[in-house]
């Protein structure tokens, strides 16, 4: 067993509460050349999403008669962590690649582009536990950046168990020896389109755990939303049309 101890009278090593997220910092539109972008600090993740498409689709056979396709690319960057990792993908980015896109692929209007696809890219460059509910997020807002047509927005997060405590939003160490981790991902009007779970938790657990995440993305929703009106209030044209 490991003795160390990561909560203090109700404090993390990083002083959030149980309850608490890591500082957001968002940006809209940081790639010139994708149809949208964003980039997304959630703590000591760095990440940035680029949206490519709705365009033809490369080998034709992917095509899809009556929708778009939509590719996800996870990759982390050979020094997003502590030891240079080996560049290129594998089984974790493939699998994360994959839970990201279903993760999206339930609110993206795919049936307004047939043969289509729309190209996701989110490329980790610095990493502390979270990074791909931060891809996800960072993805959702790029999506709309590059207007593509979506029922919402999606906003991810995670909550975990550490010090037999459950706690929001993990960081790398409480990643690490914590008894669980669970990240969501979820519309705001509750579908939940990501849900996987590391460790062990009791049904009791798995209660707060979700209600813990939930709140945290209703948090991150909101500074999705935020940052997309800001983005587009800047053109007159959009500001003129109200809301
Ligand atoms: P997530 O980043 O979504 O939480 P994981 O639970 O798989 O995904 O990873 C947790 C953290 O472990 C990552 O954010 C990163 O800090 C670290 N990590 C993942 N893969 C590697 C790797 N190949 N080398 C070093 N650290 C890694």
């Amino acid at each position: 067993m490991d003795e160390r101890v990561f909560i203090k009278d109700g404090i993390r090593l990083d002083g959030r509460r149980f309850d608490e997220l890591r500082p957001i910092k968002m940006e809209v539109g940081v790639l010139k050349r994708a149809d949208g972008s964003c980039y997304m600090e959630m703590g000591d993740n760095k990440v940035i999403a680029a949206v490519y498409g709705p365009r033809e689709v490369h080998p034709r056979h992917l095509q899809e008669v009556n929708r778009a396709i939509i590719r996800y690319r996870y990759n982390m960057a050979s020094f997003s962590v502590e030891e240079r990792r080996r560049p290129g993908p594998d089984r974790r980015s493939y699998e994360l690649s994959k839970v990201s896109r279903e993760a999206l692929e339930p609110v993206i209007l795919t049936s307004y582009f047939p043969k289509s696809v729309i190209d996701i890219f989110v490329e980790v460059l610095q990493a502390d536990a979270g990074t791909r509910t931060a891809g996800i997020n960072a993805a959702s807002v790029a999506l709309a950046d590059a207007g593509i047509p979506m029922r919402s927005l999606v906003s991810s997060c995670a909550a975990g168990k550490v010090d037999g405590q459950i706690v929001l939003d993990p960081m790398k160490d409480e990643d690490n020896f914590g008894q669980a981790d669970m990240p969501i991902a979820i519309t705001p009007t509750g579908e939940i389109t990501l849900l996987q779970m590391d460790g062990i938790l009791t049904r009791d657990e798995f209660r707060q755990a979700m209600e813990l995440a939930k709140k945290g993305c209703q948090e991150i929703y909101k500074i999705q939303r935020r940052v997309l009106i800001e983005r587009y209030s800047q053109f007159e044209d959009l500001q003129d049309e109200g809301s």
